[in-house]
């Protein structure tokens, strides 16, 4: 048997891209707490920008890691297509390939047009909520011939270059224009040159582009090479190669570091030694994944006790995977060397085994696999929180299935599944690609099979909206009511916009409607009007109506998850308050805190949330 159960490892990777869908939620998507969110994204500039992935934890469509990790998985679809299929697994990667894709083309409404990023990262990252009540605005940024961004357009010009490989036989029409977008985009990069965070300034405390776009020249150049076969753009590629960096001081390529959204060049050394076969880039490859592995001059990456080796104190797991996913692939290509063959094979599955729980705390590091996984992923919308509190609840109400969080920021095997550590338990967009190409190689060795039931359908943990209620002051003629009108929703959240509250009473004998008055006291709603009758309750039976569309109540702070108003209800003849449905008979000591009312009925339009009618 397998070490691992890699068949639901990929099934479960690939899934974690429908949980970080923005706009509007398509059939396909299987993560049953996630609604449509950020539909507004792009009417700032008049263009609609739904769609496409929140990054990580947060709710900011990055450009560039988005397309860094579309063309990731499109590159494992393209090599790992067999195992793919096999497991079953090819319609969901097509699905969120597609997915992705539509949005990069919505964000390319004209050839030298690019938006690069909807949301403001500070704004978005201070609030802790889930997506489908985003209280905050979300500014569209863009470059463009006159600021332009050549890593981004690049790395979108790669990603829909490999996707459309990936669609080339089953909708060749999508394929062909993915490819002329592609074609734009990467004229758009090679003619206007410039760093994308030069222009999304905001992007730069984020996913600055530190490496510049040198790589992504490259790099879109060989997926357009590999896309349509036009030698051009090999031939770009290849010239274009003579200005990627090299160690300081020296003539030799960079390879003290690796492949990751900011750097392609490493990807590149692999897929031009494959596509040519040259000496050099073999070289390049070689040097690069042997200082991963037996070193070089003696030096060599910095590795833990218990096996993985930690690139970066940020998302080590992550560097690890996206360094396997490229020896795995290179490995196969590899002939002649057997020696070298075998090592970068074999780094790669131990790299992707410590992830999965192969590591001295024998604990996966993937959520919703393995033994011991993480928990309590950085992530707003998984976490659930009704009151913009990272630490409340304590327990995360969703499993974020399949999400690789950033693991051990040293090279100690060290980790605590803590929310509040973004350097070890973020999960990302980015984090999950390489990765899940790598898993879909390995279940095409070594097999496991996808789960037949996933996933399950989550039970939420509680009411999601409720009335809560207690007596606040009686008399001989009266009643008063004090009510929350409380939103925990998050299966998926949504906002009430047009709430209401029903409170039911009966009518002493003699006593006429238009005895009835009603005044509020403190009255976060709106009016209040009635008494209507509701003869189908019986003689007798009426109800007051406590409207709240005023106001929006949302899982989205502590002042906007929860609404109160505390109504009266006289009556200048008889009143006797203990025959009244919705009495709240639990609390019924002015001043006490209310509790559950669950006989006072809270309306949404005209539609029932909570409560029971007489
Ligand atoms: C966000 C993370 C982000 C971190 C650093 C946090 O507030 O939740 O998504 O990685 O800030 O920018
Ligand atoms: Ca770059």
């Amino acid at each position: 048997a397998p070490a691992f159960n890699y068949g639901e490892a990929l099934q479960k990777s690939i899934a974690f891209y429908e949980a970080q869908q923005s706009g509007e939620i398509p059939d396909f998507n299987r993560v049953g707490w996630r609604g449509d969110s950020g539909l507004n994204d792009g009417k700032d500039v008049g263009l609609d920008l739904t769609g496409g992935w929140y990054d990580a934890g947060d709710h900011v469509k990055f450009g560039l890691p988005m397309a860094f990790s579309a063309t990731m998985l499109a590159w494992g679809g393209v090599e790992e297509k067999a195992a793919y299929t096999s497991s079953g697994q090819l319609t969901h990667l097509k699905n969120n390939l597609r997915f992705v894709n539509d949005y990069f083309i919505n964000a390319h409404p004209a050839p030298n047009v690019l938006y690069g990023q909807v949301g403001n990262g500070a704004d978005d990252h201070k609030w802790w909520g889930p997506a489908e009540v985003m209280p905050m605005a979300r500014p569209a940024y863009k470059i463009d011939a006159s600021c332009p961004g050549s890593d981004l357009a690049g790395q979108t010009a790669a990603a829909m270059a490999s996707s459309s490989l990936v669609f080339a036989d089953s909708d060749p029409a999508y394929a062909a224009k993915l490819v002329t977008h592609a074609k734009q985009l990467y004229a758009f990069a090679d003619q206007y040159r410039g760093k994308y965070s030069d222009c999304i300034t905001d992007a730069k405390s984020y996913y600055n582009s530190w490496s510049g776009y040198q790589d992504e020249l490259v790099w879109g150049a060989v997926w357009l090479y590999k896309a349509t076969g036009d030698a051009a753009y090999l031939a770009k590629a290849e010239s274009y190669y003579d200005n990627l960096s090299t160690e300081p001081q020296t003539s030799t390529r960079s390879y003290r570091w690796t492949l990751s959204w900011d750097d392609s060049s490493y990807g590149a050394y692999a897929l031009l030694a494959q596509l040519t076969g040259k000496q050099r880039y073999v070289d390049d490859t070689n040097r690069w994944l042997d200082w991963w592995t037996v070193g070089v001059n003696g030096q060599r990456v910095r590795y833990s006790p218990g096996g993985q080796a930690v690139l970066d104190s940020w998302g080590s797991l992550r560097y690890a995977a996206n360094t396997a996913f490229v020896a795995l692939q290179y490995a196969d290509w590899l002939s002649g060397d057997s020696e070298r063959k075998s090592r970068y094979h074999d780094f790669a599955v131990r790299q992707i085994n410590y992830a999965l729980g192969d590591n001295p705390r024998k604990s996966s590091y993937v959520v919703g696999f393995g033994a011991n996984p993480p928990t309590k992923p950085h992530h707003r919308t998984a976490h659930g929180s009704w009151t913009d509190q990272l630490n409340s609840p304590a327990d995360s109400r969703h499993t974020l299935y399949g999400a690789l969080v950033g693991g051990p920021s040293a090279p100690d095997d060290s980790y605590t599944d803590d929310r509040s550590n973004y350097v070890n338990n973020e999960v990302a967009t980015d984090y999950n690609a390489a990765f899940t190409g790598a898993l879909a190689r390995l279940y095409g060795e070594y097999g496991g099979s996808p789960l037949a039931d996933f996933p399950r359908a989550e039970q939420p943990d509680g009411p999601e909206i409720s009335v809560q209620a207690s007596v606040n002051a009686t008399g001989p003629g009266f009643t008063e009511i004090k009510a929350y009108l409380v939103n925990k929703s998050a299966w998926p959240a949504r906002a009430l916009t047009h709430a209401s509250l029903r409170y039911y009473f009966t009518l002493e004998p003699g006593v006429t409607p238009d005895q009835i008055s009603h005044s509020t006291n403190y009255n976060q709603c709106g009016t209040v009007s009635g008494p209507t009758r509701a003869a189908e309750y019986g003689d007798g039976v009426y109800y007051v109506t406590v409207d709240c569309s005023n106001t929006t109540i949302a899982p989205a702070g502590q002042s906007a998850y929860r609404k109160e108003v505390q109504f009266r209800i006289s009556s200048s003849g008889a009143w006797d308050p203990s025959n009244d449905w919705s009495y709240p008979t639990s609390a019924t000591t002015p001043g006490t805190t209310p509790v559950d009312a669950p006989r006072i009925v809270l309306m949404e339009g005209t539609e029932k949330q909570w409560g029971s009618t007489p």
